[in-house]
């Protein structure tokens, strides 16, 4: 048809899906990913954590890389992980780099077809910002860059960013060898940030927004049913009581789906999973 996008006959084994976690949520989050999503990208997906775990090294097939990094939440241990993520990829022969969190639920499908529509071999950095204009950061102020930018736009971790190859391959003389850590440091930024910050501010390379990432930052209930299976990720939160922000999609009821991510499983991909709930429960 007329208006399709270009395709770059993307296969899911082109992409590296990498997940940031720690010990303290194997069991948690950990679990849920597994049995969801996981099983339609399970070698291409590698969870980087903080500490021994051979339950999960067994549950995950050996794909818990298990880091050197602190297990605690702070910038330099999260940083310290991000950097983990990006040197694993540069070891993997793969076109694109992909970032998630431990609460994020993977549409693998929708993923590869957005990854379809870039040339790998050109720099991109796909994801969505959280805030409504690009961040201004006192430790740029009055200093602009080659563009003529004193701030720069970042893709939310907790949505999921994506990164080709190529742009990755440029930023590797700026992170490398632990210098990313320092890098978050220096800005006193957390690891998503300082992402934009070398991308946009240090290379000049914009960020390409693309709605269909989604954090539990943004009201998840709005997305309506028929836009699901065009989405990119998914995630949820807890707040304190019984507050949740998640995903409306029919299937399992909330007390025993309420990520609800095996019902977003059951309604994306019918098929593949044995135990849904009849359609239209
Ligand atoms: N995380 C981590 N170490 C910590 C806390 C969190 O690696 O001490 C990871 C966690 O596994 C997740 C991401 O950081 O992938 C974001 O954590 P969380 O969802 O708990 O917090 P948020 O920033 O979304 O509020
Ligand atoms: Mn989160």
């Amino acid at each position: 048809s007329i208006n399709k996008p270009k395709s770059h006959h993307l296969r899911l084994d082109d992409v590296h899906i990498s997940v940031k976690t720690s010990k303290k949520f194997h069991r948690q989050r950990l679990d849920v990913i597994l049995q969801t999503w996981f099983t339609q990208a399970a070698e291409q997906t590698y969870f980087v954590t903080d500490d021994e775990d051979a339950e999960y090294q067994g549950k995950t097939n050996g794909h818990l890389v298990e880091s050197n990094c602190s297990s605690s939440h702070n910038r330099k241990a999260l940083c310290c992980k991000m950097s983990v993520e990006l040197d694993f990829f540069m070891v993997m022969d793969k076109k694109w780099f992909c970032h998630f969190d431990d609460d994020n639920y993977v549409n693998v499908d929708s993923l590869l077809d957005l990854l379809g529509q870039y040339d790998s071999r050109q720099d991109w950095y796909l994801g969505k910002p959280s805030i409504k204009a690009p961040l201004e950061i006192p430790y740029l102020r009055k200093q602009s860059n080659k563009n003529g930018n004193s701030a720069f736009w970042f893709a939310t971790g907790g949505a999921g960013f994506c990164l080709s190859r190529s742009l990755v391959r440029r930023m590797q003389p700026l992170v490398s060898n632990g210098k990313f850590m320092g890098l978050g440091e220096k800005i006193r930024l957390p690891d998503d940030v300082t992402i934009g910050y070398v991308i946009e501010y240090l290379l000049g390379v914009p960020l390409t927004m693309v709605d269909r990432f989604h954090s539990h930052l943004e009201p998840l209930h709005v997305l309506a049913d028929d836009a699901l299976r065009s989405q990119v990720s998914f995630s949820y939160s807890t707040y304190r009581g019984n507050q949740m922000n998640r995903v409306t999609v029919p299937g399992w009821d909330t007390n025993s789906d309420p990520t609800r991510f095996f019902s977003l499983f059951c309604y994306l991909s019918p098929t593949r999973s044995k135990n849904c709930p009849p359609v239209g429960t």
